[in-house]
């Protein structure tokens, strides 16, 4: 099968251990990884988590000649305001095919922490979704936004909790078309936790407002979640209409149809 992850982690990523050979052996197509950059990274005790883009690119650089160029190189950017320079700055001169956009804190600590467990969820949500809207007006030149519910996975929240964030909501689809970029449907968001019918009304809402770029994502961090439920997705866009998903090569769009991918 020809699936292409476009959200995924190696050994180059602090939290996953998985060789590029592994995630290889997975398809007979391309391979992007997207490996975590965050400074001040709430999650690793405040460090700054960046990526060594040369032993990275010398790494992919090398096991390509023996690969047929069958790798990809991408980054996952975990935004927040006060990195933004730091980010730019890291970024310059460096190579990647895709950037992902992800908000996963706020300066004070991880959404995945237990200390966001002890808060209200609409306050969560406020807080959340309104930092996703900044990270996509201050960083424009992503191609992904990813998991827009990441903020979030540590409640149960139905989509009639959601319809109250509808204008942020929407605002924040409205940036990821104006940004050019596409919006991700994260399988481990939506199969492993359980946020499938959230991500069905953000499709709607999405479609509705004339977007058109998805892009699918595991988020692995090891081959054992490889396309994780990508079967599953692929049906769910058909019931919308969608039978493309886009990816990123050098940062340019180009449209895979579901089709091409279940060979
Ligand atoms: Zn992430
Ligand atoms: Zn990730």
């Amino acid at each position: 099968m020809v699936m292409y992850d476009q959200h995924m982690h190696t050994y180059f990523s602090p939290d996953a251990s998985e060789t590029f050979e592994a995630y290889l052996k997975q398809t007979t197509g391309p391979i992007v990884t997207t490996e975590h950059l965050d400074f001040n990274d709430c999650y690793n005790g405040g460090q700054d988590t960046v990526l060594n883009y040369d032993d990275y690119s010398n790494r992919i650089d090398q096991l390509n000649t023996k690969y047929d160029n069958r790798i990809r190189k991408g980054i996952e950017i975990g935004y927040t305001k006060d990195s933004h320079q730091q980010i730019t700055d890291y970024l310059k001169g460096k190579k990647f095919d895709v950037q992902l956009l992800s908000v996963h804190q706020n300066g004070e600590y991880d959404f995945l922490q237990p200390v966001v467990k002890e808060k209200e969820a609409q306050d969560v949500m406020d807080e959340y979704f309104s930092l996703l809207l900044e990270a996509l007006e201050n960083f424009p030149t992503a191609n992904v936004l990813s998991h827009f519910d990441y903020g979030i996975r540590l409640f149960d929240v139905s989509v009639e909790d959601l319809q109250d964030y509808q204008e942020v909501l929407k605002a924040v689809l409205q940036k990821v078309i104006d940004n050019k970029m596409a919006f991700e449907l994260n399988t481990r968001s939506m199969y492993q936790y359980g946020n499938v019918a959230l991500y069905e009304q953000m499709i709607s809402w999405y479609l509705a407002l004339g977007g058109s770029s998805f892009s699918l994502g595991s988020d692995a961090h090891s081959i054992d979640y490889y396309g994780f439920y990508f079967g599953e997705t692929m049906t769910l866009l058909e019931k919308y209409n969608i039978s493309k998903v886009t990816v990123f090569e050098q940062q340019k769009q180009k449209e895979l149809t579901l089709d091409s991918l279940r060979k």
